[in-house]
């Protein structure tokens, strides 16, 4: 089946009689008829749900969906963007371990990986992305255990060289974890040109509509866990009878060690209702993206034209320094979200934004409607002016989110809120 047809098809696929659009399961638990089959569910003899922490049917179809999506072995959904990328950490990485990070990554994870998982004694080095294999290579150490990067890079729209950081990890035997977000599968496949586990924000134009939180981590099933450099896959769990992930689960080992430790610890578990929610939005990605691509496209050519633009950034732009590993990575369309400054600076942007009658000031990428935010202010207002720039995030930058509605709509309310800066 091609994208657009999983988009709908995939993951569930009802029996004779039974309902035609996925049910919502709003239970906890789920029965059995003996302790005997109940206690092989413990054991992971048999699959099956027992507690929805761990597995639900509603999220379990659309689980199937996007690993299709992806290509993946299998999926684990989570209650949060930030939750599929603390969960995937943790389930490669423990205290005195260290991993390298693309510099220019959405704010919350940047925290995440450089505040949070320091106190656990987990180690992230932030890379400028730009510097040639060799350079990138001097910050792998013994311990590194993960390479992360966002295919589109939220806020700062960088392209990443998948196939450069895939590179730099396999030679290391490290796994390649993207952030496949902004591009979502219909854009870009990352594990074609190298990486071996995805994550996503479902939250964003996956969900689509603004409705529900969520994350999802794929697993490509690709990479090789038993190098030696990572026991807790090769050697027995302690905290599941001595199972050892790699003899029992192969290609699944990272995605069920996930699931089976990390979430049974962890707990951060999608609601079966927020997983309804998104698989609507996955039935019409591929419509979607397509519409934001173009009027992204469109409305970035506008400003690109405009006087009182001071600068456009979308990878899509001839302009743009990402343009060409866009034509390699995202051929299909580089996305919904442009950041741009007014000419003026900061102050311009906040009466641009002030005087916008349709797009609306919102905390959130990414979906139907078109929205505009000034993170310096808001969601990266954390940082100092120094990790501001690192994480390519100017004091002027507007980020708008292009929404699906007739392009010329959104131009006309660019242009009278233009009128009103001076
Ligand atoms: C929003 C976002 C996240 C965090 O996801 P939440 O669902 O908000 O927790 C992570 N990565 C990227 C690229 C994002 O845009």
């Amino acid at each position: 089946m091609k994208i657009e047809t999983k988009c709908i098809q995939s993951g569930y696929s009802p029996a004779n009689g039974e309902p035609r659009v996925i049910p919502i399961v709003q239970s906890t638990t789920y029965k059995y008829d003996s302790t005997q089959t109940m206690g092989d569910l413990f054991d992971l003899k048999e699959s099956g749900c027992f507690y929805t922490r761990l597995a639900n049917p509603t999220v379990g179809y659309v689980e199937e969906k996007i690993a299709d999506l992806e290509g993946g072995v299998g999926a684990m959904m989570t209650s949060s963007g930030q939750a599929a990328n603390l969960i995937t950490i943790l389930n490669i990485c423990h205290s005195g371990d260290s991993i390298i990070s693309a510099s220019t990554i959405y704010g919350g994870t940047f925290n995440l990986f450089g505040v949070t998982l320091k106190k656990l004694g987990i180690e992230c080095i932030f890379v400028d992305a730009e510097l040639p294999l060799d350079e990138l290579q001097k910050f792998v150490k013994p311990n590194t255990k993960a390479i992360f990067g966002e295919t589109l890079s939220n806020p700062s729209l960088d392209v990443l060289d998948i196939e450069k950081f895939a590179q730099l990890a396999h030679s290391n035997n490290i796994p390649l974890v993207i952030d496949n977000t902004f591009p979502t599968p219909f854009l870009c496949n990352p594990f074609e040109y190298g990486a071996d586990i995805i994550i996503h924000s479902t939250s964003k134009y996956m969900d689509g509509h603004a409705t529900a939180l969520g994350g999802v981590i794929v697993d490509s099933g690709k990479f090789d866990w038993t190098s030696g450099k990572f026991p807790e896959f090769t050697e027995p769990d302690e905290s599941y009878h001595g199972v050892v992930y790699t003899e029992s689960f192969g290609k699944a080992a990272f995605i069920t060690k996930a699931r089976v430790q990390m979430m049974r610890d962890l707990g951060s578990t999608p609601a079966p209702m927020n997983a309804f929610l998104l698989n609507l939005g996955l039935e019409t990605l591929h419509l979607r993206m397509e519409r934001h691509c173009q009027n992204a496209q469109k409305v970035a050519e506008f400003l690109e034209n405009n006087p009182k633009i001071a600068w456009v950034n979308y990878p899509g732009l001839k302009s743009s320094k990402y343009h060409d590993l866009a034509s390699k990575y995202l051929p299909k369309g580089c996305s919904g979200v442009i950041s741009f400054g007014v000419a003026g600076g900061k102050a311009a942007a906040i009466k641009f934004m002030d005087s916008l009658k349709m797009a609306a000031i919102v905390c959130h990428v990414a979906d139907a409607r078109t929205s505009v935010l000034h993170p310096a202010s808001s969601t990266h207002r954390q940082l100092t002016d120094e990790q501001l720039v690192e994480c390519g995030v100017s004091p002027d930058l507007i980020r708008m989110s292009v929404g699906i509605e007739n392009v010329d709509d959104i131009i006309a309310d660019i242009t009278q809120a233009l009128a009103c800066v001076d």
